[in-house]
């Protein structure tokens, strides 16, 4: 007959089942953090720089998603190779007047910069 208590007796059930929820709430709360760019690319012709955005704005959700700067260095090379640097921005926030989803752009921008450049 089945032990009805196993899985009080079975060390490794309880901090699994925890485990599985805690993750499934960092998760959620990582998806929350996401920029909601929908690429239409409309600051990229308003900004004086010509910043790739929407290729930064979803390099940056690469970055919450996977947690890791490290596997991202190439692709944030690659993109800014022929544009405008990220780190000449200074912040003048016409970019985020023509966004209709309120991206906070130029705080991920110099968030990008900090961490790639
Ligand atoms: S804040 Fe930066 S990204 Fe935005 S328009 Fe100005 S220079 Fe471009
Ligand atoms: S205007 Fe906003 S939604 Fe459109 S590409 Fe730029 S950041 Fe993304």
């Amino acid at each position: 007959m089945a032990d009805r208590n196993a899985i009080d007796t079975d060390p490794g059930a309880l901090p699994a089942a925890q485990e599985a929820i805690t993750g499934k709430a960092k998760r959620g709360a990582d998806a929350a953090l996401l920029i909601g760019c929908a690429g239409c690319g409309q600051c990229v012709e308003d900004c004086p720089l010509q910043l790739p955005i929407p290729e930064l704005m979803g390099l940056y959700n690469e970055y919450l998603a996977s947690g890791s700067a490290e596997s991202l260095a190439d692709a944030y090379k690659s993109i800014t190779s022929e544009t405008g640097k990220p780190g000449n921005c200074g912040g003048c926030r016409v970019c985020e007047g023509s966004c209709k989803n309120r991206v906070k752009i130029a705080d991920t921008v110099h968030k990008l910069s900090a961490l790639f450049d």
